[in-house]
């Protein structure tokens, strides 16, 4: 057996910098808080919390006078700056911990409104990042994937604009962003821009799960359950018509001895110890070749 790891796994850049600087601040005694999951994966944020992370429910928490002592740290995909306003007056610090490239979204977006756009943002309702982009904002409209064109038309024939700016939530799905925006682009009789805000990181990792599904018989995905640019993976996978197994450890996995070709691709969410885990089963119980960047 062939075990074929995709070029980018673990971590992406703004997952890796939310959890180490999260981690500093524990480390060095700090009280801290947050809202939800820091990020989408048990694991990490079971380790956070034995570090003593306090996590608060709900997006828009409930905050009293006995948070003044405390840090409270925004997730990598943002928050509203209503809530951050309020978490501001309640908590001693708020550390931000929004990835820049989400942070750039945020600025490009106040920025067109600011020039007379209206902001057409592509994203899903109730997600942290597009609260938090859709909380900067007052003349936009939130379009969800399962659109209905005529009724995206009506709605922005009803805010009576001469200049459209679409954006995205940055872990949206590509090709489906691209579709949307070239059918408004064709059908409206408007200044269209289109802004292809779509986090690099999370499209390259489509394309190689993409590519893996092309050339193995199986590709096993780590990562949360909850993780959605995870479940995005492996929908990729089983769209190829190849066995998808979204797995977070070696006893999730069913019996792969039929497989001669297995890849391995994970969500940004999980960590590289994670994926070790898997390939040392594989290695132990299969005795297969891990090809690295395969
Ligand atoms: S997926 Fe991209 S935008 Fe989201 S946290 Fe990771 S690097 Fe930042």
């Amino acid at each position: 057996m062939k075990v074929y790891v995709a070029a980018s796994t673990g971590f992406c850049y703004g997952v890796n910098r939310a959890v180490s600087i999260c981690e500093r601040l524990l480390k060095n005694g700090i009280d801290v808080y947050t809202n939800g999951e820091l990020v989408h994966n048990e694991e990490v944020v079971g380790n956070l919390k034995k570090m003593g992370l306090k996590i608060l429910e709900g997006e828009k928490p409930v905050i009293d006078n006995e948070f003044d002592s405390s840090t409270f740290a925004v997730r990598a995909h943002g928050i509203s700056p209503e809530i951050e306003r309020d978490l501001r007056k309640s908590f001693r610090r708020v550390v931000d911990l929004t990835c820049p490239i989400v942070y750039n979204v945020f600025r490009l977006a106040e920025g067109l409104e600011k020039k007379g756009y209206l902001i057409v943002v592509y994203g899903k309702k109730g997600h942290a990042e597009v609260d938090a982009l859709c909380g900067r904002l007052n003349n936009y409209l939130l379009v969800e994937p399962s659109y209905d064109l005529n009724e995206v038309f009506s709605e922005i024939l009803k805010k009576r604009c001469d200049k459209v700016a679409i954006i995205s939530q940055t872990t949206m799905n590509h090709k489906d962003f691209m579709e949307f925006s070239s059918q408004i682009e064709q059908s409206l009789d408007a200044k269209i821009d289109v802004f292809d805000t779509i986090c690099s990181v999370t499209v390259k990792r489509e394309e190689e799960a993409r590519r893996l599904a092309e050339v193995c018989d199986a590709v096993i995905v780590v990562g949360g359950k909850k993780s959605s640019n995870t479940r995005k993976l492996a929908q990729i996978v089983q769209d190829f018509g190849k066995s998808a197994f979204h797995v977070r450890e070696p006893d999730e996995l069913p019996e792969l001895s039929n497989f001669e070709k297995i890849g391995l691709i994970s969500g940004t969410s999980t960590p590289y110890v994670q994926i070790q885990r898997i390939l040392d089963y594989i290695e132990t119980k299969y005795e297969g070749e891990v090809i690295h960047n395969g």
